[in-house]
């Protein structure tokens, strides 16, 4: 952002009537939410390589600057630190998102056409919204008594890491006997053990989201809870346990629906697809249902509670992106591509999104690596060459994508053959700030056309 754009935006001030948009950032945990809020703004501020993002590329967008978000009491998205972290002389990646944040975009735009140009120009305000997409799978809990969500996770863990200590730590339990906080302590301690173990294996659906990530409500009543086998009797702790969970369901979900999730606009869902693939299909499957999941919490249509508070509210757009993107050359990324829409697609067919438009992209908000060609065996290998985390720039071949996305999604053809198999495990890619010209923003891969889909029409 030039020192004009700048003081452009404190001589502007803030316009009461002023269009906004809220744009909901989510996605899993690594999912890349952190990075693609960050280089998204920095594009916006410095929009040399925004081409797709029409306002931009024919000059509309005249200005760009941050300001004070509305809302006093969401921390602040940390931009400048988290560019700082991508683009400082020995870049790193930033930590990811661990709760709720905010942050205000301000727009100067010339409007197109005739009666534009006489209406002159106008602030759009893009308040970004960052939130963890393990919250969207805790409205799952709100159907569910304790006792069905006990059922559900307890026939989910098995196979999973950490379920055989946790079964382990409930057998040591005399279930029937006098509610002990230590007790409590123990179980939730060990059962988030086993979400965080499931988590770190490639494992999506772990709920409660809040168990991951607790924030300020670390050690709270209603984080110390876990399931319980069926059972007839309701024991001292079973009943502490559900009323525990209820209260998770009434002071921690149910509120972050009402404050954050029914003022969105527009709403991008980010995956790490490629990660799941390269961890198999057990982790695909899963990550699959979760995004579902998630997508299924846009559904307008939908009965009950979340009815009722959204009212007549809608999310008009929605985008899923699967992310890093450049871990790929880009002839394999049509493949990819069709991957994500055959995700959609099966969610939306769940899920109906009626008034909203959805798409598809993959992209990478960071771009980390060039193109490059490996010879192996005499045959031509298409690659991609990066900066090691160790500072080693290497080129490396990622293996393939099946060309039909059935090959991945369909039971009974998964497992079938192995893809992503080549140096994937190893492409731990530094983040590459040395492109960056004046004027141009991080290097990416089409988060232009991301933009364009999300906000594109209200510049
Ligand atoms: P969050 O937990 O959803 O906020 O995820 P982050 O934004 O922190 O991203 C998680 C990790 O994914 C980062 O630390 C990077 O290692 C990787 N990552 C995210 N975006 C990109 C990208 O565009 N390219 C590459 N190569 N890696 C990425």
């Amino acid at each position: 952002m030039g020192l004009s754009d700048f003081t452009d935006g404190l001589m502007r001030g803030i316009g009461m009537g002023d269009p906004v948009i809220r744009l909901g950032v989510t996605g899993l945990s690594r999912a890349g939410k952190t990075v693609f809020i960050t280089s998204l703004v920095a594009n916006l501020m410095d929009r040399g390589r925004m081409t797709a993002l029409r306002a931009a590329a024919d000059g509309s967008i005249k200005a760009a600057w941050l300001q004070p978000q509305p809302d006093d009491t969401v921390p602040r998205f940390e931009f400048e630190r988290h560019l700082a972290a991508l683009t400082g002389p020995q870049p790193y990646w930033p930590e990811g998102t661990r709760h709720i944040s905010q942050l205000r975009l301000s727009l100067r735009v010339q409007p197109r056409g005739m009666l534009g140009g006489l209406r002159g120009q106008q602030t759009v305000h893009l308040d970004i919204v960052d939130y963890p997409g393990e919250w969207l799978l805790d409205l799952r809990l709100m159907e569910r008594s304790f006792d069905d969500w006990s059922q559900e996770v307890m026939t989910r863990m098995t196979g999973r890491p950490g379920a055989p200590d946790y079964l382990a730590a409930l057998n040591e339990v005399d279930l029937s006997a006098k509610f002990s906080e230590a007790t409590a302590q123990r179980l939730a301690a060990s059962y988030t053990a086993h979400l965080n173990a499931a988590r770190e294996a490639g494992f999506s659906d772990c709920t409660p989201g809040r168990f991951i990530l607790p924030g300020e409500m670390a050690g709270s009543p209603a984080l110390t809870f876990a399931p319980l086998p069926p059972s007839d009797g309701k024991s001292p702790l079973r009943r502490e346990f559900a009323r525990r969970y209820d209260a998770y369901k009434s002071r921690i979900v149910k509120p972050f629906f009402r404050d954050h999730f029914a003022r969105i606009d527009r709403q991008v869902v980010l995956a790490d697809v490629l990660g799941a693939i390269h961890a198999g299909p057990q982790a695909l499957e899963d990550l699959r249902r979760a995004m579902a999941d998630i997508l299924s919490a846009f559904n307008p249509g939908r009965a009950g509670w979340l009815a009722q508070l959204l009212g007549l509210r809608r999310v008009d757009r929605i985008l899923f992106a699967a992310t890093k993107a450049d871990h790929l050359h880009h002839s394999q990324h049509q493949r990819l591509t069709h991957i994500v829409t055959a995700l959609l697609r099966e969610a939306r067919d769940r899920a109906d999104f009626a008034g909203a438009r959805t798409e598809a992209m993959a992209i990478a908000a960071l771009r980390a690596t060039t193109e490059d060609v490996i010879k192996q065996d005499g045959e031509e290998l298409p690659a991609v060459r990066g900066t090691l985390m160790d500072g080693r720039r290497a080129a490396f071949y990622p293996g393939e994508l099946p060309e039909d996305p059935a090959a991945l999604l369909t039971p009974a053809r998964q497992g079938q053959s192995e893809w992503l198999d080549g140096d994937y495990a190893v492409m731990n890619f530094r983040p590459a700030a040395d492109t960056a010209r004046p004027g141009d923003g991080p290097p990416h891969i089409r988060l232009d056309r991301a933009a364009e889909f999300l906000i594109g029409d209200r510049l």
